[in-house]
């Protein structure tokens, strides 16, 4: 028997991210583009050799990028806009680099950087490819033949990886006439056969073609471009065969295209839908290779091997064990690196944790039990069974206060008690704030001496006095500032937090944080997401003392700052033994705590951020409604539990609403606060449109640029907003929270913002 095992795609950054550190320097002008070039070839080899080391066969080259793939692959075909050419022909690495961050003045000119958005429904934001209606490909780098070389030249021939064509043209936008970019096809193929010939004349046997796009809604005409394209592709090229890959989900209503496309393998996500095998089995060709993706690519659990093999093995019976592959659902690109570089860990949790590194192993040992029968595998597999029983039955995991709560929570519990209208004037009266209050998004500037601060005490050259000290200080300052310059609405400034979900994962049970596992975010920049492990809880109030100590500085009203449930469970790995949406219904209940600890010290606004909300939308719009509903009860089981006078604020920051309009309105907050200024208003017609009937903030400038808006301007977006939603409903804030700005950005931006609420208070008096 011959199951081949495979990986589609091991993590770029290093383990010690040093690809980061690589870019980084490159970029600041400390060492030249081939030290960094030689660093990540360096990068490159290591995971080759550690993947061929751990016993995977199939192992895949150009899943490596300097900064994103779905900008090599725009690089690769020669979709470069016009502003970043020079002539045409091969792109230079300075190119390269102007597209994904924008050149800031750099040899004499400003350059835009290109778009960036979420990778399908990961942390993982790509570069978005810009078409124009006329564009034309052209093929610009060798870097897919290069990298097979490379390992070529180390003894590894590897499965070179594409991203698909029609995936590509999908994720691009037009730019200047608006037009579907599917359009584009034939004028793409060739350049896509082309690299293909210069591969199989290397030696590539198999070469991987990523499609995700087969798990979304397709129109009939995305699934005739998906014909169009492998009937091109395999008549041009006959020599080398296609690994079809789709992740993230199940092929559904795409399954019969899928299945009559001229490729010789097709790559399964069976973690996420693993209901799709046994439709596969009985439909697809007898010839197709089937990849088996068996291993979760997208979290960090290890996991029960025997129990694999029970689903695995009876493929057995159904297809040729030649025509067979073990892989990752998808690439480990969205998991950390190694799970041995965390010395610190709980050894419990540890056990029940696997990284890319780990991941290899399991799929070998799976290959091996397979291939060789589980005898062989015997200790391997007893373990992770072990580790399996372990976690499933472990007392850190299960809290049963925590299910009885939430077994316990009522629909009154996910309802304000009374209706808007009636909060409304409560509020007023309570609260007796001017027409257009203003206020911020909660964070303010975090100073390089913030920072300074907080890492100097996490070493513990800054003892707990001194830090906390510092903080009030820093906060005082905040607040005092606010209170000059004018706003009716002050926020402590978020000095104490490292980061929106950290700071409160950090303080709840059932997360765990790590020191080294980092995964990328974009280009250089890298996240290390909290794990929630187990049912989550709330020892202690986890804002009170610091929303307090501001509200004691100041009579204006203080508004208390919490992360929303979803945004928590989003920005996190979550643990794979219980739903997600119990997970954030148990995330609300100890932020339901919080919210009455906060309205109980005195507090009478209180804003959860939900930043994450749109991001979490499934793939499929089938699934919507089902997410949706439990992502706002999770909001409202956090939020409802205040009187009425006490006003709920939150906050969204992204800019297309119209899709999820009605949950917002559902999530029936008193006040929303949103990003508009970039899309001058525009947005805001959603609202408009939807009667949208609480109150709300749209942001009057764009906080991540460093540009001061001027009153007028602000008036003027203000005066738009009004022609959308009645004057007496809106809010005057920035788009964001400021802390990515310095303070002389802030202060006079702020400044402009109170000025202009004023103006338009006196013109409606004057009217
Ligand atoms: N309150 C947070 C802040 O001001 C909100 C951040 C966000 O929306 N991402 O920083
Ligand atoms: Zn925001």
């Amino acid at each position: 028997m011959s199951i081949l095992v495979s990986c589609l795609g091991f993590p770029r950054i290093g383990p010690h991210r040093e690809l980061k550190k690589a870019l980084e320097d490159f970029w600041s002008g400390q060492t030249t583009a081939n030290a960094l070039l030689h660093q990540a070839k360096a990068l490159r080899a290591d995971a080759w050799v550690r993947q061929h080391d751990a016993g995977i066969t199939v192992i895949p080259s150009n899943d490596f990028s300097l900064y994103d793939h779905v900008l090599d692959t725009s690089v690769l075909v020669g979709a470069v806009p016009e502003v970043y050419l020079l002539p045409r022909g091969p792109v230079a690495l300075d190119t390269y680099f102007a597209m994904a961050r924008g050149t800031h003045g750099r040899s004499g000119c400003d350059l835009r950087a290109l778009e960036m958005t979420k990778w399908f429904d990961t942390n993982y934001h790509y570069m978005v490819p810009e078409f124009l209606s006329d564009q034309d490909f052209e093929l610009c780098t060798t870097k897919p033949v290069d990298e097979f070389r490379e390992a070529l030249a180390l003894g590894i021939k590897t499965r070179p990886v594409l991203l698909g064509p029609v995936t590509f043209l999908r994720l691009g936008k037009s730019v200047g006439e608006k037009f579907d970019t599917l359009r584009l096809l034939p004028a793409l193929l060739p350049v896509y056969v082309e690299v293909l010939k210069q591969l199989a004349a290397e030696g590539a046997d198999w070469v991987q073609i990523d499609e995700p796009c087969l798990v979304q809604d397709l129109s009939d005409q995305a699934k005739d471009a998906l014909r169009t394209t492998y009937q091109t592709l395999a008549a041009a090229v006959p020599g080398v065969k296609l690994m079809l890959t789709t992740y993230f989900g199940g092929l559904g209503d795409n399954l019969e295209t899928a299945l009559t496309l001229p490729v010789a393998g097709l790559h399964l996500d069976l973690v996420r839908a693993p209901e799709q095998l046994k439709d596969v089995l009985r439909k697809a060709p007898g010839g197709l290779v089937l990849s088996l993706g068996v291993i979760d690519g997208r979290n960090i659990w290890r996991s029960n091997l025997p129990a694999k093999l029970n689903t695995i093995e009876p493929v057995l019976t159904w297809w040729k064990p030649e025509q067979l592959m073990l892989g990752p659902s998808c690439s480990l690109l969205h998991c950390p690196i190694d799970l041995d570089l965390e010395t610190d860990l709980d050894p419990d949790l540890k056990s029940w944790l696997a990284f890319a590194a780990q991941k290899l192993d399991e799929l070998a040992i799976l290959g091996r039990a397979l291939n060789e029968g589980r005898a062989v595998v015997t200790d391997a597999l007893a373990a992770s069974a072990d580790a399996a029983e372990r976690r499933r039955t472990s007392p850190k995991i299960h809290n049963r206060a925590v299910k009885g709560r939430l077994e316990a929570v009522t629909p009154d519990m996910t309802r304000r008690a009374s209706p808007f209208q009636v909060r409304r004037a409560a509020q007023r009266q309570h609260l007796a704030l001017p027409l257009y209050p203003t206020t911020t998004i909660g964070s303010f500037p975090q100073t390089k001496q913030v920072r300074d601060a907080r890492s100097a005490h996490a070493k513990g050259a800054l003892d707990d006095a001194a830090y906390e000290a510092f903080l009030r200080q820093e906060t005082e300052a905040c607040v005092k500032w606010q209170e000059d310059v004018g706003l009716d609405v002050l926020v402590h400034g978020e000095f104490e937090r490292n980061d929106m979900v950290q700071y409160f994962g950090e303080q709840l049970s059932g997360f765990a944080f790590t020191k080294h596992a980092w995964v990328q975010s974009y280009g250089s920049r890298y996240v290390r997401p909290p794990i929630i492990y187990g049912d989550v809880s709330r020892p202690q109030a986890m804002t009170v003392k610091w929303t307090k100590y501001a509200q004691s500085l100041t009579a204006k009203p203080m508004k208390g700052m919490l992360t929303g449930p979803v945004t928590i469970l989003q920005w996190s790995f979550v643990r794979d033994d219980e739903e997600r949406d119990t997970v954030c219904s148990q995330i609300a209940l100890a932020l339901r705590d919080e919210v009455a600890d906060l309205e109980a010290a005195g507090i009478n606004i209180i804003q959860v951020d939900e930043p994450a909300i749109r991001e979490g939308l499934p793939l499929r719009k089938k699934d919507w409604d089902f997410y949706l509903a439990w992502a706002v009860k999770a909001f409202r089981l956090a939020s409802s539990g205040v009187g009425d006078a006490t006003q709920i604020h939150t906050h969204m920051c992204y800019a297309e609403f119209n899709d999820i309009i009605e949950a917002i309105g559902a999530l029936d907050a008193d006040v929303i606060s949103i990003e508009t200024a970039r899309s001058k208003m525009e947005l805001l017609e959603a609202f408009a449109q939807y009667r949208y009937p609480n109150e709300i903030g749209p942001g009057v400038y764009d906080i991540h640029s460093p540009r001061c808006p001027t009153v007028d301007e602000i008036v003027a977006l203000l005066k738009r907003a009004a022609e959308c939603v009645p004057a007496d409903q809106i809010w005057v804030n920035p788009d964001c929270g400021l802390k990515t700005r310095k303070w002389e950005e802030v202060r006079p931006a702020l400044a402009n913002m109170v000025e202009a609420a004023r103006h338009l208070r006196n013109a409606r008096v004057l009217v």
